[in-house]
């Protein structure tokens, strides 16, 4: 167990495949009690699954509350959970947008509003959304899902400014091109134009994103609250 970290109780939102999964198993290999919730309600080894559709107000409750009795109140959360519903705008549908919004971004202020009462309490807790270098460069085919992501910043900001006192962080990771299922699903010379753009040369892994949030729940970044922290290669500096 890190010294840094003395058993702290974390929730991962999305955390059954992709970068939640990193996340997750990355946080119980540091010494985290880890919760891993999503639709599908799988998890790595080592994790406690945990059932939960973050567009559901009951099921994120009901979620926390089976975390609360099986490892004790969540001091760390990471709002991760994601959709994309891709499409140009004259073609998108209402459903398309409001769907990507629900999950993404009101799916994050369900969690984080519900996991805020036993941190305020407790006067300790960490949170990171995951957002996207997409949120401040845009993306043709993805108005939905840049509002969503783009929308965490100014979330995260005002919990930094209304909680910030309470010994509470709230920042957000802002990964590139990641390889997941999310990304798998592309065309490939969409990756390709990605590929060029990148400074790095490379598509990220998983990998590159754990260490960052890694950082960020931990009891050192007290201090760090309200940022974004890019992990793309370069793709989105500037902005
Ligand atoms: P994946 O599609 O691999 O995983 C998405 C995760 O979210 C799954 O665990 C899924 O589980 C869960 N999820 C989806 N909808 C819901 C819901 N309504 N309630 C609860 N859980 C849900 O995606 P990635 O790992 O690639 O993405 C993870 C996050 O990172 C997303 O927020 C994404 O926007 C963001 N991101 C990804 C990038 C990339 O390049 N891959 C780049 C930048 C940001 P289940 O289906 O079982 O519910």
């Amino acid at each position: 167990m890190s010294p840094d970290t003395p058993g702290r109780v974390a929730l991962v939102t999305g955390g059954s495949r992709g970068i939640g999964a990193a996340i997750a198993a990355d946080l119980h290999a540091h010494g985290y009690r880890v919760a891993a919730t999503s639709r599908s309600g799988t998890a790595p080894d080592g994790v406690l699954p945990v059932s939960c559709d973050v567009t559901d107000a009951d099921s994120v409750d009901a979620a926390f509350c089976q975390v609360e009795q099986e490892l004790g109140p969540v001091e760390v959360l990471v709002a991760n959970a994601g959709i994309t519903r891709d499409g140009l705008l004259a073609r998108m549908k209402e459903e398309d947008f409001t769907e990507v919004l629900d999950t993404n971004l009101t799916g994050a202020y369900r969690v984080i509003r519900r996991a805020a009462r036993a941190m305020t309490r407790a006067r300790f807790g960490r949170i990171v959304l995951t957002s996207s270098v997409v949120g401040l460069l845009g993306s043709p085919g993805q108005v939905n899902y840049a509002a969503s992501k783009a929308g965490m910043l100014g979330m995260a900001r005002s919990i930094t400014r209304e909680l910030g006192s309470r010994g509470i962080t709230c920042n957000l990771v802002a990964p590139g091109f990641i390889s997941t299922d999310m990304t798998d699903a592309l065309p490939q010379k969409v990756v390709e134009g990605y590929l060029e753009r990148i400074p790095a040369k490379r598509l990220g892994s998983v990998d590159d994103v754990v260490a960052t949030v890694r950082f960020l729940v931990s009891d050192s970044a007290g201090y760090v609250s309200g940022a974004v922290i890019p992990v793309d290669g370069g793709l989105g500096m500037g902005h």
